[in-house]
């Protein structure tokens, strides 16, 4: 009998034989030479942040009649599990050199989750006290993580507001309720307790968010692809990953595209410079609670938020995608747009993406989460798109680890809840055709439910 990580080691590495990447392994790990060079102890688990591998992907691009080469940049490695672990450990990191923040302070960090546990990760190694405002939508599993990792955590409501002035809903100003809000109010409640104690490093304007992507995501990808990148594929929450990528690599790259990927309901893929690549009535605002918004069809009546994908999407451009002075801002840069760096965007829902992050773990053993999907889902729509041929490489960034989610998407029921169940042509959650070939040869097979091998083990211990 295996246990459940062996199970999994097993499945991974069975995709990973069906895919034929043991004979290319050699070829593989030669391409990825920067990655890991040599076994190393670690001083701290921080050490693990960054020099992620980049995989190709095999099945998916040859299913979908992609002839280019896909890349993905497996930012689930790093030790917390997401790329935002990047930037919790350099936003303390800076913090702390500049004297802006000293060891047993408190940080407050609003989050859609994965900063914050970058950043209670940087906070457990370093000594600090960890406090995250977390909309409601983020899941369970993350809420776990940054408890067990020391952090309190303040849950807001999922659909109130970030900015007052871009309220559409109902004309209410629900800014102070958002997750931003709160972390406002309680680091001046708690300065006014003890002043100079509690900080709001801030990841919407942080400095050290894209040059976490400048010098770190951006320069690996340079090294690992030896300077050959047609295009990259980012889904946006912030934007710090994406124009940080971007800014670095059109300095070494001048002709690479940037391609972002926005959820239905998110106001990111501003027009201007930028395109949206598969926008069939041309308006780019759509609104959470927009009634013409096709996700929220799926998801009339409830309650939350008009899309179920975590980590991305905005009701306001963050600073640190529209650039940074002096870190990432394109020149000519329109205050309150999206970065003149984006080349394009592409507008998802909630079915494609979730459907792609089955496929990823299914086809090619990415173990990844919704927003990765999203952004594959994203990145196929711009291939096609653009009928990039076989000269062509693209990099996909994967952005968390299925980890975050396994009470979500990655459990059938909660699929079928929210309708994203697989029509006939598409893999089901069960191999129906294995299972229906393997069963008329085992006899196992037949009811997969345990209670045969249960009654089967209490006639055994009664006979003995
Ligand atoms: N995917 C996930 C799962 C995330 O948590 C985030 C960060 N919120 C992103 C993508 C986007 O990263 P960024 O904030 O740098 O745009």
């Amino acid at each position: 009998m295996s246990t459940n990580n062996t199970t999994i080691a097993v499945a991974v590495a069975a995709s990973a034989v069906a895919l034929g990447v043991g004979y290319v392994l050699g070829t593989r790990i030669e391409a990825n030479k920067h990655w890991n060079d040599e076994p190393k102890i670690c001083d701290t688990i921080l050490d693990h942040v960054g020099n992620t591998p980049l995989v190709r992907i095999n099945r998916i691009a040859k299913e979908e009649g992609v002839d280019c080469e896909i890349l993905c940049k497996c930012e689930f490695f790093n030790a917390g599990g997401s790329v935002k672990d990047r930037i919790g450990k350099r936003m303390v990191m800076d913090a702390e050199k500049e004297g802006r923040i000293k060891k047993g302070d408190v940080l407050i960090e609003p989050t859609s989750g994965n900063t914050g546990i970058g950043l209670a990760l940087a906070s457990a190694v370093l000594g600090y006290k960890m406090v995250i405002s977390l909309p409601k939508k983020m899941s369970d599993e993350k809420v776990n993580v940054l408890k067990a990792l020391g952090a309190i955590v303040k849950r807001t409501p999922t659909d109130a507001p970030c900015v007052p002035d871009k309220d559409v809903r109902d004309g209410i100003d629900g800014q102070p309720y958002s997750h931003i809000g709160k972390a406002n109010k309680i680091m001046n409640e708690l300065n006014q307790a003890k002043p100079g104690q509690a900080h709001i490093l801030d990841q919407y304007a942080n400095k050290s968010n894209p040059l976490a992507h400048i010098e770190g995501t951006a320069a690996e990808l340079l090294r690992q692809c030896d300077g050959k990148i047609d295009a990259v594929v980012v889904s946006a929450g912030t934007g710090g990953t994406i124009a940080g990528i971007a800014y670095k690599l059109k300095k070494h790259l001048p002709n690479v595209k940037v391609i972002g990927v926005d959820p239905y309901g998110s106001i990111l893929a501003e027009t201007g410079a930028n395109k949206i690549i598969n926008n069939s009535n041309g308006d780019s605002h759509v609104y959470p609670g927009d009634t013409s918004f096709p996700a929220n069809e799926q998801n009339k009546g409830k309650a939350e938020f008009g899309y179920q994908v975590e980590g991305i999407g905005y009701d306001f451009i963050p600073e640190v995608l529209e650039g940074v002075p002096g870190v990432n801002r394109a020149d000519g840069q329109e205050k309150g747009k999206s970065s003149k760096l984006i080349d394009y965007w592409v507008k998802t829902q909630d079915r494609e993406g979730f459907m792609m992050a089955r496929r990823l773990m299914r086809s090619e053993g990415l173990l990844c989460g919704g927003s990765c999907g999203t952004a594959m889902a994203g990145a196929i729509i711009a291939c096609k798109h653009f009928k990039w041929g076989k000269d062509k490489r693209v990099v996909v960034l994967l952005a968390d680890s299925t980890r975050n989610y396994m009470t979500k998407f990655l459990k059938d029921e909660w699929m079928e809840k929210y309708g994203f169940t697989p029509t006939a042509d598409e893999p089901q959650y069960t191999p129906h055709d294995d299972l229906a070939t393997l069963a008329k040869q085992s006899k196992e097979l037949c009811d997969l439910n345990c209670k045969d091998t249960w009654v089967e083990q209490h006639a055994y211990e009664s006979s003995k």
